[in-house]
């Protein structure tokens, strides 16, 4: 079937869903007419724009104000044992309405649009995607993920991995310890929160490679670097991290 007839198709589809099952934005409430747009307009879509002001090249952690970017206090005092990490903007205004449908509503095909909007905004950092030889997703525990029916990271990392053509490596790092979730913490409990929750579970797929690690949102940090830290003890020659958004 040649591409226009498929258009055509979709079309003419498209039209029918409309009239039958019509679907509305899950955040401006528009009617969904093209057959690209699922769950969100392309106009909410568009609203979600990358971060840019100065951030640490280190940790990735977002600056405020203006300035020329430069190592953060925390990355000066000990660096993190990933070499760095990029977020793609801060975690709200639409942002944070498409993570929560993502994560919390389950609509998994938002993954896409994410990963999609993460790879574009950050295809100029060289040193983020430069050598990667897998792409390893943030483990959930497993009773998270039952519950959830999926890794928000996962989806996260097999987009990425699909639009950066890099293999996806799930099996490596398990979560085993079924903590709260970091956002319902005080700060200085995250740390201790996360420590001992990952484990090596496959060694021999990551050792010796360049890994780069995907989560959905950026807390205090404790999370990238408990599961960079297990991943070096391991053998993993360099570990690299992006996130969609900061907190
Ligand atoms: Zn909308
Ligand atoms: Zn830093």
């Amino acid at each position: 079937m040649n591409f226009s007839i498929r258009n055509t198709f979709a079309e003419k589809a498209k039209l029918f869903e409309l009239a039958v099952f019509p679907s509305f934005c899950k955040i401006c409430r528009a009617l969904l007419e093209s057959p690209a747009e699922k769950v969100l307009c392309r106009a909410c879509l568009d609203k979600i724009t990358p971060h840019r002001a100065p951030f640490c090249p280190s940790c990735g952690r977002f600056f405020e104000g203006v300035g020329e970017p430069h190592l953060c206090s925390a990355c000066l005092n000990e660096a993190p044992p990933f070499s760095m990490h990029r977020s793609f903007a801060r975690y709200r205004g639409g942002l944070k309405d498409t993570l929560l449908l993502f994560k919390y509503r389950r609509y998994r095909v938002l993954g896409l649009n994410l990963a999609e909007i993460v790879s574009e905004a950050l295809k100029k950092e060289d040193g983020l995607w430069w050598d990667v030889d897998v792409i390893v997703p943030v483990p959930l525990h497993r009773r998270r993920r039952w519950e959830r029916g999926f890794n928000q990271a996962e989806v996260l990392a097999r987009e990425l991995g699909r639009i950066r053509r890099i293999p996806v490596e799930t099996r490596a790092l398990k979560k085993v310890k079924n903590v709260p979730p970091q956002t319902s913490l005080e700060h200085a409990d995250r740390k201790s929160n996360v420590r001992d929750a990952y484990r090596m579970d496959k060694a021999d797929r990551i050792r010796g490679k360049v890994v780069l690690l995907v989560d959905d949102v950026y807390t205090t940090g404790s999370t990238l670097r408990e599961c960079a830290a297990v991943l070096k003890k391991a053998g993993v020659k360099d570990v690299r991290a992006v996130t969609v958004a900061q907190a």
